[in-house]
This record gives C-alpha cells, structure tokens and sequence, in this order.
C-alpha cells in the first residue's frame, strides 16, 4: 500500500465553511488498525453541527463520517467479520480503556475518547482507517446503504430507548434516521409509538405511521395519551417543555442529540411527580453489538437516499432542510 496512492475525499477546512473535495494519500493502517475500503458512509446531524461550529473539530482539516460501511483491505478485520465481509465504524473511534468511565462500562463518557470524523478522518472519502477494536462486523442481512443509518442514527437512538425502560408509550420528536429505525425497533418491542414532527409536515407524518407508529401529529400537539417517555432528537431547546408536558408521572425524556439549541424555562410543575430529564451522550460498543442484533431479528428496513462523495455538502444541506424522510447516504 504505498503512501504516494491518493484518493477523493471531502474535507472540512473550518466552521461555516462549505466542504471541500480534494485528493488526499490513501492512509496507511498502524498496528492493530483496518484499512477499509469505503462502501457508504450515513450522513449524520452531528456532521451539520461540526460544520456549524456547534460542536469543535480540534484540528481541521478533518474527513467528516461517521457511520462507515467499507470492505478490509488491509489489517486484520475485527470479529465476526470473514474474508469480503462488511465492516462498520461508529462515531466511538478510540478510547484511553483505564479511566474511572471505562472500567465501569461507561467508555462512551471517556474524557479522552476520540471520535470518528472528528478528531480522526472519517468515512466521506474513499478509504479510512479505523481502530480494528472499535469496528464492527455488518451481519449478512445488510447491504453497505442499509447498514450505514444503523451506525449512529440506529446505535445512539436504541441507547437512548434503553434509557426509556419499559415505557410502554413512546414519543418520538423529531422524525429523521434515529426515529425512523427507532420507530421499527420499538413496535417490534410491543411498545406504542407517538411521532412529532414540524408542523404541518404531513409526508414525514405519513412515514413514521407506515413504519408503526400508532399516531404522528406535530410538535405543539398534545399526543392522545400521556406518554411514559419521549426521546428528542431534533436539536430544538424547545422541545424539552413541550416532551415533559406531555409526560404521564414517572415519565422521562431524553435528549438523544450532541448540540440543542437553549432550553426555555419552564414551571417546576412540568418536572414534579418524578419525571426525569436526561441526555444521552455517544455509544458504548456493547450498544454497537445489541443493536445490530437486535436490527437483524427485527429486521430493520431503513430509507435512504443516495448521495455522491462530491455532493455531500449538498446531503447536509439536504438534512437541514428536511428535504428527504429517512437517512442521506454518501458512495464514494
Ligand atoms: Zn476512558
Ligand atoms: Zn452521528
């Protein structure tokens, strides 16, 4: 694999600036690392955020992506994956293993923890290298598209319904790649399913009933029953009095993004009767493992739409926008 092979890849050079394609050398896999070959690489609001300077790229220029799909060529492919087997890269990329969060199975709050498409480059080039440790194998029911969502919209989504426990009832706000997995994954538990959406988005109403939910109407709305947890992912402070009101006691909500807009005050009285307000920060590859099971024995049918290596400024835009239901994804 000689250093001088180059490859085309999208780079972000810094905050509020627009995504650049250039050629930059097929990277050379250390020890204990895979070179993959990248099939997909899911879009992701964290992407817009990194773009936006909402959350910090400590040393541009960084490759953004992460929800990799890609085939080993070269390094030794993690477990479970065979010879042309997929490979898949979350967000989690490294992490120190001996602080007091990973020795108590917390290595998603690692305060040295580093992150795919943030501090390393990620998957909106043509090859990424990646820490064999953190990847996974794609089970065989997946093709490189349908796999790519599963990775951080389906991993961080399925943490955060753990969060909820056995909560019967369930709102979703916000109804993009996670809920739209999340969506699946829930109903199949048996669990009743409550969509938000912005207002008067009728299509994204629509989908999130075909996918199971039991009912979708728009943020503002009251749902018809109270619910036993609402999990927020659009990054909208505003959302948080609006989950709590609608909250049965004992109800919780979770905030399932890295980046919210401020949260409005509210009377205490929306947080009274013991109802919980948390967030839900990265992933543990215990969370990586489950889910993907559990995405087999479901399955999960995700929707994509097909983005170019070049276009994936246009994919972001795209997402900010609201312009497609489902997940956006790049092919190099
Ligand atoms: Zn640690
Ligand atoms: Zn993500």
């Amino acid at each position: 694999m000689a250093g001088e092979r180059k490859m085309r890849a999208m780079v972000l050079d810094g905050p509020g600036q627009p995504l650049r394609a250039t050629e930059l050398p097929v990277p050379e896999p250390g020890p204990g690392e895979v070179l993959l070959k990248v099939h997909a690489c899911g879009v992701c609001r964290t992407d817009l955020h990194l773009l936006d300077g909402e959350v910090d790229v400590p040393a541009p220029p960084r490759v953004l992506g992460h929800q990799i799909v890609g085939e080993v060529v070269a390094g030794e492919p993690p477990a479970g994956a065979g010879a042309g087997g997929l490979v898949g890269v979350p967000w989690l990329g490294w992490t120190d293993g001996d602080c007091e969060y990973c020795r108590t199975g917390r290595e998603n709050l690692c305060p040295n923890a580093r992150f795919t498409g943030r501090d390393i480059d990620g998957g909106q080039a043509e090859y990424t290298v990646a820490d064999t440790r953190y990847c996974f194998a794609i089970p065989a029911a997946f093709g490189p598209l349908d796999a790519a969502p599963l990775l951080c919209a389906g991993l961080i989504g399925y943490r955060a319904l753990r969060m909820c426990g056995d909560a019967a009832r369930l709102g979703l706000y916000g109804f993009g790649a996670a809920a739209h997995i999340l969506t699946q994954v829930a109903a199949w538990q048996g669990r009743r399913v409550f969509a938000f959406t912005r207002e008067g988005d009728e299509r994204t109403q629509r989908f999130a009933l075909e996918l199971g939910a039991e009912w979708a109407g728009a943020s503002e709305q009251r749902p018809p029953e109270q619910l036993d947890a609402a999990i927020i992912f659009a990054p909208v402070g505003g959302l948080v009095p609006l989950a709590l009101a609608a909250l049965a006691p004992g109800g919780i909500v979770v905030c399932g993004g890295i980046h919210m807009s401020d949260i409005p005050s509210f009377p205490y009285e929306l947080l009274w009767m013991e109802r919980t307000l948390k967030s839900v920060a990265n992933l543990t590859r215990s969370d990586a493992t489950e889910l993907l099971e559990l995405a087999t024995r479901v399955p999960v049918r995700t929707t994509v739409s097909r983005y170019e290596l070049a276009d994936a400024g246009r994919a972001l835009e795209d997402l900010r926008a609201g312009a497609f239901t489902g997940a956006a994804v790049i092919v190099p």
